[in-house]
């Protein structure tokens, strides 16, 4: 259903998936009088303990699918790794936004390499490989270092191979675990940043501040707000999400993550069509955090203003950081959110602290 109706306050938004994003935008949705539907396949999920109902079925559950498009009024999502049938499926019986399309290219890196460059948005060199004879011959004219990674289901460097010699080819290549890859050219650089928009139905859009993100172990470490960078690269840097978020016909959120080179280009890693972890510290230095704009675009609201009042400093509780949690409500500038997950795991996003900053005061990374 492409239908451009708006749903006032009062009505139920479904969303696929069960995370902490789920979690978040179910609670800024409660916060302006929704509903909230959770379709997961995942049970005990962070999502639905903060929402009205809860779906637990596997994606491909028809039914079940078909059911949940009688009990809501939109559907959006808060990842993107979803099969693209069932959100098709949906689409057929109820608003689904941002639509089938977004996320088919959001879901394939090589997809989306593709829409970037076609819109004249530069990335890393790639090449798709689907053979260990493609990589060769990929390797032979990228080069090392480069990075091999699988083209669709990768996040937080899951499925990643660094490549630094033709040496590691072979390893690289058998341990992808697939036969759909991408390599990529190593970038160099000086530091990663990621442009947050926002469109609304009727096509009206906002941005907030870009930011600054250190990655440890392909994780997201921390997200500094305002990044520290020349106007016109953060202008930039907006106007590539901008661009990108009019050519999907995006309604909802798009973060996009870039490399800034050592030489001053910024070059696109990846996007999700969605609230980002690197959009947190929005929650709490904002007027409009990204999930209250996802709650008011998907609904066909007015976009809110995305005004920072106060500079941020957002960190991932990853794996036993969030034990320590008792130390940061001490802190006076701390903000802890913690998103319920009973299962500690290696690697696994427990919950986020952002500390929060005067203007123009934020510490420098
Ligand atoms: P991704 O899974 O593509 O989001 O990658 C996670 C992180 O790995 C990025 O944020 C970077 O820190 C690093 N990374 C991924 N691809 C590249 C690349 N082509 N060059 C340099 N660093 C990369």
């Amino acid at each position: 259903m492409s239908s451009d109706h708006s749903i006032p306050p009062g009505g139920t938004i479904g969303i696929l998936g069960g995370g902490q994003l789920g979690r978040m935008t179910a609670l800024a949705a409660a916060q302006l009088g929704y509903r909230v539907h959770i379709f997961t396949p995942e049970q005990d999920s962070p999502a639905s303990h903060v929402s009205d109902g809860v779906t637990i079925a596997a994606y491909e559950d028809e039914a079940a699918l078909d059911r949940f498009a009688r009990q809501v009024d939109v559907v959006t999502l808060e990842f993107e790794n979803i099969p693209a049938s069932p959100v098709r499926f949906l689409s057929e019986r109820v608003p689904v936004r941002p639509g089938p399309r977004v996320l088919e290219i959001a879901q394939d890196r090589l997809a989306e390499k593709r829409f970037f460059n076609e819109l004249g948005i530069k990335t890393a060199p790639w090449r798709e490989v689907k053979s260990a004879g493609d990589l060769e011959a990929a390797f032979g004219e990228i080069g090392a270092p480069c990075v091999l990674k699988t083209a669709r289901l990768g996040y937080d460097g899951k499925g990643q191979a660094k490549i630094t010699s033709a040496a590691d080819l072979a390893g690289a290549w058998a341990g992808l675990g697939t036969n759909l890859g991408i390599l990529e050219g190593f970038i160099s650089f000086d530091c990663e940043v990621s442009a947050l928009v926002a469109r609304g139905l009727d096509g009206s859009w906002a941005a907030w501040d870009v930011v600054q993100n250190v990655h440890t172990n392909h994780i997201l470490d921390t997200t500094s707000a305002p990044a520290l960078l020349s106007q016109p690269v953060l202008d930039q840097a907006v106007a590539i999400a901008h661009r990108a978020a009019e050519a999907l016909d995006l309604v909802g959120v798009l973060a996009v993550e870039m490399f800034l080179t050592r030489d001053g280009r910024l070059l696109v890693n990846e996007m999700a069509p969605r609230p980002h972890n690197s959009g947190h510290w929005t929650i709490d230095a904002c007027l409009t955090s990204q999930f209250e704009q996802v709650v008011r675009a998907v609904c066909g609201l007015p976009l809110g203003t995305p005004k920072r009042h106060s500079d941020a400093v957002m960190t991932n509780l990853i794996g036993d950081m969030a034990e320590a949690w008792e130390s940061y409500l001490h802190e006076p500038n701390a903000k802890l959110h913690l998103y319920g997950k009973a299962e500690r795991r290696q690697g696994r996003k427990m919950g986020h602290v952002t500390r929060l900053y005067p203007l123009g005061r934020r510490p420098h990374s």
